[in-house]
């Protein structure tokens, strides 16, 4: 199976978007619902490395991996050649009516990498948000209790729980409630926005949260707690030091199931294979997705053995879970994360690029805060103080599309420029992104 050949370089050949792909935007508001958006509606010809190109011949960087799915690089050739000869063997069966070996030797990768070395196991489905409402389910499910607690800024999908766990209104629940219940919100260890400073946040966040749970929820109703170990649409909040320790030791102490959700910050992309491994937590479950496949729909809970047992035979499942060329393209993937060490790449694409960020926090006071680890980073627009600098945000990203750089927002605020190069880019790339998010900034 041949895959193409992209040249690692920029190469701007029209406006941005260019006739072409205006021309196929142009039949798509007459076909495709209005409510999908598209950040930066190029048409997609090849992508590869660092780069997409689009219909008009151009070459854009790529600072979104789509997301952060792409850790390995869009269409690695490992991963299209093994779910290609996967889908020349068969392309479904349903693992619950004939099972297949990969979906079993993914469960057991997952298992074997995850954070603590107790006895897991997994269950594979397709999307983020079908993994945490199944983390939901198993957890309420093992601990007989109801409540859920979440956090602000939080996202954890799109679908009805994941709607009632995700915390910004728009656009992401606007009209579409009732939403589900038993869901409990408490204060995020947002550093550059707590009260009495960066210092305090860690511990006093966590002290927040667990008063909140105690008096208002009871912890022993209490199933999971979930929580994103760096919040990802929320705009890349790293939780304070200290918040995510307190929290799993309180959940321990009371019996309620720690639920990390690392469908953003999982295999490779904060310079962890995964982020809640900074600070040495480890979760009683954990959602995957996004990152784990190299592009191919595929999401899993994976946990401690007696939870994730606890279900009787036949509750947990869906007819497309774990498809065969989802698998093919995970273990090719997964191979590919620990034969390149992507661990350690992040680790060097997080320091360039976090050097690079807050040498421009220094010369341009609109940056009020750079964070992130790995090739997970962002900047903060700020004016008068704290106050977001949307108008900003918009003109910089803007500049960036125009000169070829993919870049997305995020934040509760709208007001973070986030950046999620794919592990497989150059050095080279990173720079020139770097000096278009520069050039952005200056002509403000
Ligand atoms: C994207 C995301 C989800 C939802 O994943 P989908 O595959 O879009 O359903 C859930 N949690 C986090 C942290 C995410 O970033």
């Amino acid at each position: 199976m041949a895959t193409t050949e992209v040249v690692q370089s920029r190469r701007i050949v029209t406006e941005i978007p260019g006739p072409k792909s205006r021309a196929i935007q142009e039949r798509r508001s007459a076909a495709v619902a209005q409510g999908v958006g598209s950040t930066l509606p190029v048409y997609v010809e090849h992508a590869g490395g660092g780069i997409v190109e689009d219909v008009d011949g151009n070459a854009l960087i790529d600072f979104g991996s789509g997301i952060a799915v792409t850790n390995v690089g869009n269409a690695d050739p490992r991963v299209v050649e093994r779910a290609a000869e996967q889908m020349g063997r068969f392309t479904h069966t349903c693992f619950m009516v004939n099972p297949y070996e990969s979906y079993v030797e993914v469960c057991e990768a997952l298992n074997r990498i995850t954070p603590g070395d107790h006895e897991k196991r997994s269950i594979l489905l397709n999307s983020g948000a079908e993994a945490v409402e199944n983390a939901v389910k198993i957890a309420r499910n093992a601990t007989g209790r109801q409540a859920v607690v979440v956090f602000d800024h939080a996202y954890h999908g799109r679908t009805n729980l994941t709607m009632a766990l995700t915390a910004k209104n728009m656009p992401y629940k606007q009209g579409f409630g009732p939403f589900a219940g038993e869901v409990h919100r408490m204060p995020m260890a947002y550093a550059y926005r707590w009260p009495t400073g960066p210092e305090n946040c860690g511990p006093e966040a966590a002290a927040a949260a667990i008063e909140q749970i105690t008096k208002q929820i009871g912890a022993e109703n209490v199933a999971a707690m979930v929580i994103e170990p760096i919040q990802g649409e929320g705009g890349f909040i790293e939780p304070a030091p200290g918040f995510l320790p307190a929290l799993v030791e309180f959940c321990r102490a009371k019996g309620i199931v720690f639920v990390a959700d690392e469908v953003q910050t999982g295999f490779a992309r904060t310079g962890d294979m995964f982020a809640c491994e900074h600070e040495g937590v480890v979760p009683d479950l954990i959602t995957t997705a996004k990152g784990i496949a190299g592009g191919l729909p595929l999401a899993a809970v994976t946990g401690r053995a007696e939870l994730m047992d606890a279900v009787h035979g036949g509750g947990l499942g869906g007819t497309y879970g774990g498809n065969p060329a989802a698998c093919a393209a995970a273990l090719a993937s997964l191979e590919a994360i620990e034969s390149d060490d992507l661990v350690g790449r992040a680790r060097e694409i997080g320091a360039l690029m976090l050097d690079r960020l807050r040498t421009l926090a220094d010369k341009y006071e609109v940056i009020g805060d750079v964070r992130g680890r790995g090739a997970m980073v962002a900047i903060e627009l700020v004016k008068d103080g704290k106050e977001p600098a949307i108008e900003a945000l918009a003109q910089v990203v803007a500049h960036c599309h125009s000169r070829g750089l993919i870049l997305l927002s995020a934040g509760t605020y709208g007001n973070v420029i986030r950046m999620l190069p794919p592990l497989a880019i150059s050095d080279e790339l990173l720079r020139e992104g770097l000096d278009i998010l520069e050039e952005g900034l200056a002509g403000l």
